[in-house]
């Protein structure tokens, strides 16, 4: 088994961009894996090929790491529906307290579906965007879930499972100084131009975070982590 090797869960969006600068800056070799599961829109989707073009082009020394991409459909999330990213229906507080862009179990699957490609491919560190610090409270993003998870698949599939998430407790000022740390202005670049995150999955407006509708929730929370991740850094100039 391949210890050197990680399966990053890739969606395309600023957050999973992170997490895969993450992992190529960690293990030798990095495979991804996204999915398609009946969203509103396929911009997402459609970002990750643009996404793995520009790190090897900016980043020669990640290029030879940069492994196979899976892709999957699992159509049974937008069977069950009721969800705004798979129905056409309002992103707007539930009474259940969560967004009704909630997804129930969508992080357990591709947990899941991702620990049983690795089962195949003798990669047993999985690498996820999850992140608890969120605006959501997705409750399958939360630290405790995730670590649950990792328990229940090394148990089913008899062989050690780790998920590293190093998103779980930054916020999205952060998740935007991680990507500098990790690849400078390039991947900062990278990450605006070319991720989305917007809930409509909006290409056409561009903001100083890079694309969206710029009113979903998705966009706020966007970018309101980059107006404050360049406050940070106009302080940090001043100290420096
Ligand atoms: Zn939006």
């Amino acid at each position: 088994m391949m210890a050197d090797s990680a399966l990053v869960l890739f969606s395309g969006g600023q957050d999973s961009t992170t997490c895969l600068a993450w992992a190529l800056t960690r293990f030798a070799r990095v495979e991804t894996v996204g999915f398609d599961y009946g969203q509103r829109h396929h911009a997402e989707l459609e970002a990750r090929q643009r996404i793995f073009g520009a790190l090897r082009r900016s980043f020669p020394e990640w290029a030879p790491r940069l492994g196979e991409d899976h892709l999957f459909t699992l159509d049974v999330l937008k069977q069950i529906g009721g969800s705004a990213l798979t129905d056409s229906t309002a992103i707007e507080m539930g009474a259940n307290g969560l967004p009704t862009s909630f997804v129930p179990g969508r992080n357990v699957l591709f947990l899941t579906t991702a620990a049983a490609l690795g089962y195949r491919r003798g990669i047993c560190d999985l690498v996820g965007g999850m992140c608890e610090t969120d605006f959501s409270g997705y409750p399958d993003c939360r630290e405790k879930t995730v670590n649950a998870v990792a328990v229940a698949l090394t148990m089913a599939l008899d062989r050690p499972v780790t998920v590293h998430t190093p998103l779980m407790r930054i916020d999205k000022a952060e998740t935007w100084r991680l990507a500098e740390e990790l690849g400078g202005e390039a991947l900062i670049d990278i990450i605006r131009q070319e991720t989305v995150t917007c809930y409509e999955g909006d290409r056409i407006h561009e903001h100083a975070w890079g694309f969206g509708c710029g009113v979903c929730p998705a966009c706020d929370l966007r970018a309101k982590g980059y107006a404050k991740y360049c406050t940070d850094l106009d302080q940090r100039a001043q100290e420096g």
